[in-house]
């Protein structure tokens, strides 16, 4: 079962790369945006709210990247047990 969710806002990224110098294994630049490897559009606009579940594992740097968003518009969030 999944036990984080790691949120991205795309709608207000500012594309300004930290998260993607932090934790490229997971975030990576797609033109004037960040882009979250492996995330699903929660709602149906694509510059919307994109998230991707994690059993476990990388929330350290992940965190990091969160920390060091300026907007900010990265949230890593633990589900429920
Ligand atoms: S650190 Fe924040 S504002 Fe900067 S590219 Fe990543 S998600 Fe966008």
């Amino acid at each position: 079962m999944p036990k984080w969710v790691i949120e991205h806002h795309k709608d207000i990224c500012i594309g300004c790369g930290a998260c993607a110098a932090i934790e490229p294994k997971h975030w990576k630049m797609e033109g004037d945006k960040s882009h979250l490897n492996g995330s699903q559009k929660k709602d149906g606009n694509p510059d919307g709210v994109w998230e991707i579940k994690e059993v476990e594992g990388d929330l350290e740097l992940n965190q990091e990247a969160a920390d060091s968003c300026p907007v900010p518009c990265i949230f890593i969030k633990k589900l429920k047990d």
